[in-house]
Order: structure tokens, then C-alpha cells, then sequence
């Protein structure tokens, strides 16, 4: 991605934020298993990071997308994937479908609020009985004289117990196609939402995760996005986005996690060697450092066509997918490194390890993705 000295001086104060408002508090967040988020997110939208790239008139600062890669980047520096998660839905996932279809009504009311920070969205796409297949898509909105009357639930949304609305791929005719998927904006204080925490789980723990249960909910027809049926389009079309976004943080991720293993391993004497001097231990993270070169030259690349405009959803498909699986495996061959230490010491590797493993499951699995890439290959072959 190439970037300019606004860019880097927007970092340097980003990250300066960072370390003072977030950075000290995450061991503690994580450790209750909960961040303040209104707190989290009044801040950070006071300072305009809700709204790098979203338009003036609505609160943003109609930045281009480098301000959102740095800002992909910092994240990922944290040393806790939670904060990383929530604000990412916030401002790359669940926001930009908002602002590119939404009506000026829904802007004012739900872009403008999500930018201050005054109001916490989720996306709401997985189902209990189907996340990667959205043509399993259940969650139905019946259009009535009053509005849309929805009923079903959501699993597994970011944000999902706090957020104040969620942008909701449903159902609006009858039958299972494709072609009836809409996406309502759904205020969660409607009569007939429940939102309810999931407490336990595997990593991320003080970022919110909840389900969303809708029964006859009454929605006014004018929370639709853009027109009845094309919610499955505007949905995979956003999913470039969301995926380059999702791989440089994972990038960062890496990048972060190598850096420290790689200053441990320099320093850690083993049969009176430093470990790194190891070939097996130097070879491990030569191949790491090697891949992660070049999945983020890849995902910087693709990140640069998506600032273009131009279609890559293939070409970010692809970089999740590496992105997500290279800092998988560096969480691993980190804590292995670190031997017991890593294992057993809470927040810091351990940490890295359980987090990262969300990375290939949320904003689609791996083989999600690989069922995706996998489309293009005749086509790619016949170019050939
Ligand atoms: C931390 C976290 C945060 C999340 N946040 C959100 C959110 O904010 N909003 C939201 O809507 N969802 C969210 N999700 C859900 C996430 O998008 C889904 O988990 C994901 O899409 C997979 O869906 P699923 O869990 O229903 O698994 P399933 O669709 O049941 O898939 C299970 C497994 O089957 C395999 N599989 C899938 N497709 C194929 C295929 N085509 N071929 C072969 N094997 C396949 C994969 O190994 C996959 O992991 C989140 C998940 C996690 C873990």
C-alpha cells in the first residue's frame, strides 16, 4: 500500500492513542473478560477513528483507504486480538455497507452515531445452522402494510450483546434462494430483540460475543439497505473489505508475534547457544519471516486495487486465507519457543494463541474461502 507522510504521521498519533487510552488497561480487560466499550468507543470517536474513511457530511473524515490500513495495522499491534475485533466491525465491516447503500435517513441515523461512538454496531450474517452457507440462511423479515416483521436468530455476532444495531442479512420472500436475501438495519431496542452474552469461549475474551434472537419484531421498511433481494450481492461485495481488512491485522498480528520470538529465542541460552542460533528454532522462523514477507506484499497489493476500486475479491480472499493461517501458525511456533513459559504465563503468548484461532473462522472459514477461490479455477486455467 503506498503510503504518505500524512499517512505515517496519522500513525504516529494513532499509535500514540493506542498505548495511552488501550495498551494499559487490555491485561486487565481480558482478565474481567470485558472493556468498557461506550467508554472505548466515545473516545475513540471523538477522535475520528470511527470515521477515517466515511463521508464529512455524516461525521467522517472521508480519508482514503491507506488511513484505514494503518489503522488495520495498529490494531493488530495490540497484544490482545479483543479491541482489534470489536472496532473492526465497527468501522470496516458493519459500517461501510451503511454508507455506500444506505438511505440519508439510516446515515443520519445510524452512520452518524456509529462514527461518534455514541452507537456500537455488529454485522449480523452467521446462523446457528449455517455461517459459511448463506443460502442456509434462515432469519425471515415478512413485509406487512406496518413494516417488516422479522423473526429468527443470529449466532455468534462481535458486539453482538451491546451493540445498539445490527446490519442483518434475511430473508424477504418466500423460498430459499439467493436471490430473497435482504439486509435490514435492525436497532436493538425494538420490541421482540434479545440480545444475550456469550461468556465463555476460547480467546478474545473482552470483546463482546452474543446471539440475537428476533420475535415478531417490527422493522420499519425503510431500515432496507438499497432495494428487496440484492442483500446477498451487496453482502459479498463488502466482503472484500472486510477481508483485506482482516488480513493486514492478522499481518500485524504475525509480525508483532515474530518480533517477540524472535528477540526471546536471541536471548534464551540452550545447551550453550543462544536458542536462535538453533537451525531448527532459526530455520522455523526463517520460513515464518519469509511467508509473512510475502502474504503481506500480497495483502498491501490487493489493499491498494480495493483503494482503486477495482474488483478483488478473489485477491482478498486469498490473503485472509494466508493471512489468517500464517498467524496461526506463528502463535504456535511462538509458544513452542517459549516452551512452558508460554504455555503456562497468562497474557501474553498464551494469550496470542487463543486469540488468533478466530482468525480462520470469523469473516469466513478457511475452507469458506477456498470454496470461493476454488470458482475461479477453470476460469483462471483458460486464460492460461
Ligand atoms: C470470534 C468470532 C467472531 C465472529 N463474529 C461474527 C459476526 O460479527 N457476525 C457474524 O455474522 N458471524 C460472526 N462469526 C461467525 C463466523 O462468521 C462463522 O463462524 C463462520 O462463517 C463459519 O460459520 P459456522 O461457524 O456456522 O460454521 P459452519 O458454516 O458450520 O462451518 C463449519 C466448518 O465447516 C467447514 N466448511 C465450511 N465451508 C466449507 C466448504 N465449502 N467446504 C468444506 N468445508 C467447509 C469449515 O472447516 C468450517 O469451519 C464469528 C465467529 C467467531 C469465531
Amino acid at each position: 500500500m503506498k503510503l504518505t507522510r500524512q499517512h505515517e504521521l496519522f500513525r504516529e498519533s494513532l499509535r500514540r492513542t493506542l498505548h495511552q487510552e488501550i495498551a494499559p488497561h487490555i491485561d486487565i480487560w481480558e482478565k474481567e473478560r470485558k472493556m468498557p466499550a461506550r467508554e472505548v468507543y466515545t473516545k475513540m470517536g471523538k477522535l475520528g477513528y470511527l470515521g477515517l474513511t466515511h463521508p464529512v457530511e455524516y461525521g467522517g473524515l472521508g480519508l482514503d483507504l491507506g488511513y484505514s490500513y494503518v489503522w488495520a495495522q495498529e490494531l493488530g499491534k495490540l497484544s490482545a486480538g479483543s479491541i482489534s475485533m470489536s472496532l473492526s466491525v465497527q468501522t470496516d465491516i458493519a459500517t461501510p455497507l451503511l454508507a455506500e447503500y444506505g438511505s440519508q435517513e439510516l446515515k443520519q441515523n445510524f452512520l452518524s452515531g456509529a462514527i461518534s461512538g455514541n452507537l456500537i454496531a455488529a454485522i449480523a450474517v452467521t446462523e446457528i445452522k449455517g455461517g459459511s452457507d448463506l443460502g442456509a440462511m434462515q432469519v425471515r423479515a415478512e413485509r406487512t402494510s406496518d413494516g417488516y416483521i422479522l423473526n429468527g436468530g443470529k449466532a455468534w455476532i462481535t458486539n453482538g450483546s451491546i451493540a445498539d444495531f445490527a446490519v442483518t442479512l434475511c430473508r424477504t420472500g418466500s423460498g430459499n434462494s439467493i436471490s430473497n436475501l435482504s439486509i435490514l438495519v435492525i436497532p436493538t431496542n425494538l420490541p421482540g430483540v434479545t440480545r444475550e452474552p456469550i461468556i465463555e469461549k476460547l480467546g478474545n475474551w473482552s470483546c463482546d460475543h452474543g446471539h440475537l434472537t428476533f420475535n415478531q419484531v417490527l422493522v420499519p421498511s425503510e431500515n432496507l439497505l438499497n432495494e428487496e433481494g440484492c442483500g446477498y450481492e451487496l453482502q459479498t461485495r463488502s466482503f472484500a473489505r472486510e477481508r483485506c481488512f482482516l488480513a493486514v491485522v492478522a499481518c500485524s498480528q504475525a509480525k508483532r508475534m515474530l518480533h517477540q520470538v524472535i528477540h526471546y529465542a536471541a536471548h534464551r541460552q540452550m545447551l550453550g547457544e543462544k536458542l536462535l542460533n538453533h537451525q531448527s528454532a532459526s530455520f522455523r522462523l526463517a520460513e515464518l519471516f519469509s511467508e509473512l514477507d510475502l502474504v503481506m506484499t500480497y495483502t498491501s497489493a490487493t489493499y491498494e486495487k480495493l483503494a482503486r476500486n477495482e474488483d478483488c475479491i478473489r485477491e482478498a480472499s486469498v490473503a485472509k486465507l494466508r493471512a489468517s493461517r500464517l498467524v496461526r501458525s506463528v502463535a504456535d511456533c511462538s509458544l513452542q519457543l517459549y516452551g512452558a513459559a508460554g504455555y503456562m504465563t497468562l497474557g501474553g503468548v498464551e494469550r496470542d494463541f487463543r486469540d488468533c484461532r478466530a482468525s480462520s473462522l470469523a469473516g469466513g472459514a478457511d475452507e469458506a474461502l477456498l470454496h470461493f477461490i476454488s470458482a475461479y479455477l477453470e476460469h483462471s486455467t483458460a486464460k492460461y
